[in-house]
């Protein structure tokens, strides 16, 4: 199964309000464009992401943090802009999800409910049944009753087999509001799936912030443990945190053994879910003797900002009679936060002895913990 998922941003839509389209306006810092790719950037099923841009949008577009998305132009009509985008589906696609760039709170669960479905039907989008009394009414008055049994809302991700759709695109000339409507003309079965109340869709002036609201609720915040050991031995260094500290022994270990950075890079592959240290840099292989441990913290990190994660902080606890660790807290904050690209006040580097006690209070090694949080960029 390969599914690449498209984006519909070519609309000019403005009735948000501001001047510019409604998926190019400014939610939590960026583009609603951006929000609603990051979902299916983060979605492992997703293989590939098309985004079809209105050709006046597309040299803003790569101006902006859409990689590793193709971006396309768009046609006339929203059918034509889908179409523009089947049509880019990298080779090997056979399954597609195509996506209103307006919806940028789609959930990967919404996301797995449409795939899922594919497994056995023609095509499957999820809707939520209408629940409020629908009247027709005209000159601001109600001029009847509409019965709301068996009605739906329709939403996206709508998902299809890519060649029935493609075909099903090509056959029809009249444009539609969603793909739906052109699968069904062309004979599709299409199933619904449960939608979701928080995929709204940006609108009207006031959704940005109703928006802003619902991601305020749905703050994913992931926390993760780190615990490393280096027993001394010859040496007249230790390196901790990144930083150098002339000591009468140094550390041993594979890499320079910087037993701080181990523990704050195995907390973020602890909240990732992603192993440790030694899965991603096993110590049976040569390449990582005497290697800065630098490299695997700014592994770590990168690993996180690949699965939309953010570092927010990062507190670290040295266990160690000597050397003595305060003089050098700033600079080891310092390093960190350099190698993190985090700020400082976000990071804290602190010690403790273990009175004299075990294998720290023995001075054979230092040990150190620590704890990451990350939170969903
Ligand atoms: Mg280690």
């Amino acid at each position: 199964m390969q599914v690449t998922a498209i984006i519909v941003a070519a609309g000019r839509g403005t009735r948000a309000g501001g001047d510019l389209p409604k998926q190019w306006q400014m939610l939590r810092g960026k583009p609603v464009l951006e929000w609603t790719l990051g979902a299916f950037k983060a979605h492992a099923d997703v293989h590939d992401i098309v985004v079809v841009m209105h050709k006046d949008d597309i040299a803003t577009g790569r101006g902006n943090n859409l990689c590793p998305a193709r971006i396309v132009p768009g046609g006339e009509t929203r059918k034509a802009s889908v179409l523009a985008g089947l049509n880019a589906c990298p080779q090997g696609t056979d399954r597609v999800l195509i996506h209103d760039a307006a919806r940028p709170l789609v959930s990967a669960s919404m996301i797995d409910r449409v795939l899922t479905a594919l497994e056995t039907q023609e095509g499957a989008a999820p809707a939520l049944p209408v629940t409020d009394t629908l009247w027709h009414g005209a000159d601001n008055g109600v001029t009847g009753l509409q019965d709301r049994a068996g009605l739906f809302r329709a939403q996206t991700p709508q998902g299809f087999h890519l060649a029935p759709l493609l075909a099903a695109h090509e056959a029809s000339n009249a444009d539609a509001t969603d793909d739906v409507a052109v699968a069904k003309a062309a004979g599709l079965h299409v199933a619904i799936v449960p939608g979701d109340e928080n995929n709204i869709k940006i609108t009207h002036p006031g959704d940005l912030a109703r928006a802003e609201r619902l991601m305020g609720q749905q703050m994913d915040i992931r926390c993760g443990n780190g615990y490393d050991v280096h027993r001394f031995g010859p040496g007249d260094h230790v390196r901790l945190c990144g930083v150098e500290i002339p000591h009468r022994r140094g550390l041993q270990g594979h890499s320079d053994a910087d037993v701080g950075m181990h523990a704050v890079t195995d907390a973020i592959y602890g909240a990732l879910g992603q192993g440790d240290i030694g899965q991603h840099f096993p110590p049976s292989d040569p390449q990582w003797k005497g290697a800065a441990s630098h490299i695997f913290l700014e592994h770590a990190v990168a690993l996180a900002g690949d699965s939309g994660f953010a570092v927010s902080n990062v507190d670290c606890t040295l266990v160690c009679e000597y050397p003595k660790i305060g003089p050098h807290q700033p600079a080891m904050k310092a390093a960190l936060a350099r190698i993190m690209q985090l700020d400082a006040n976000r990071i804290s580097v602190k010690a403790t002895t273990s009175e004299k006690l075990g294998f720290t209070g023995r001075e054979e090694g230092i040990a150190a913990l620590a704890t990451v949080t990350l939170v969903k960029a």
